[in-house]
């Protein structure tokens, strides 16, 4: 089991909806462990496979806190089947987008249909943070990020900014 580097954006990848998952065996299990190892490797408390270049329809969450203990959350083929009319804010940043944050608003509570770690059907009921999470995630597994809900210029800023960041980042490694 071994940590995978995270993409950043822009990264063409990013913008790619992902595709449903067959069958739940060991090695798509496997791949489960690693996506989570990664975002806890990275203090994120979400991860869709596509942010490692993946493009399937998976996701981990772990929304515990520092002092918790761990609560990891895996959604195989996740469907949200609900979203309620009212909205919360929170100010959200992702693993493709480090040092970027926007408080961004979204249904306050969601359904989501998923399978689950051991290929079992399931269906979550979630608000708080964690409703704002998981449509953080599957708008991931539909090529969508944070920063789209931002106006223009507000979007084109923080990309230019990543930009920046990327061509830093590879001054350093070479
Ligand atoms: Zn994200």
């Amino acid at each position: 089991m071994s940590k995978r580097s995270i993409i950043i954006e822009p990264d063409p990848i990013l913008r790619k909806e992902s595709s449903p998952i067959e069958q739940v065996d060991d090695e798509l299990r496997n791949l489960l462990d690693e996506m989570l190892k990664t975002m806890y490797s990275a203090s994120g408390i979400g991860l869709a496979a596509v942010q490692i270049g993946i493009l399937k329809r998976l996701i981990v969450i772990d929304i515990s806190k520092e002092d918790q203990s761990k609560n990891p959350i895996f959604l195989v083929n996740p469907e949200i089947t609900f979203k309620s009319k009212n909205t919360s804010v929170y100010e959200e940043g992702c693993l493709s987008l480090p040092g970027h944050f926007a408080e961004i608003e979204r249904p306050a509570e969601c359904k989501v249909n998923y399978i689950d770690y051991n290929g079992q059907k399931k269906e979550l009921q979630a608000n708080g943070l964690l409703a704002t999470c998981i449509q953080h995630e599957i708008d991931h597994l539909n090529g969508i990020l944070f920063v789209d809900y931002l106006s223009k210029l507000k979007k084109d800023m923080i990309i230019k900014k990543l930009i920046k960041q990327k061509k830093e980042i590879d001054k350093i490694v070479l």
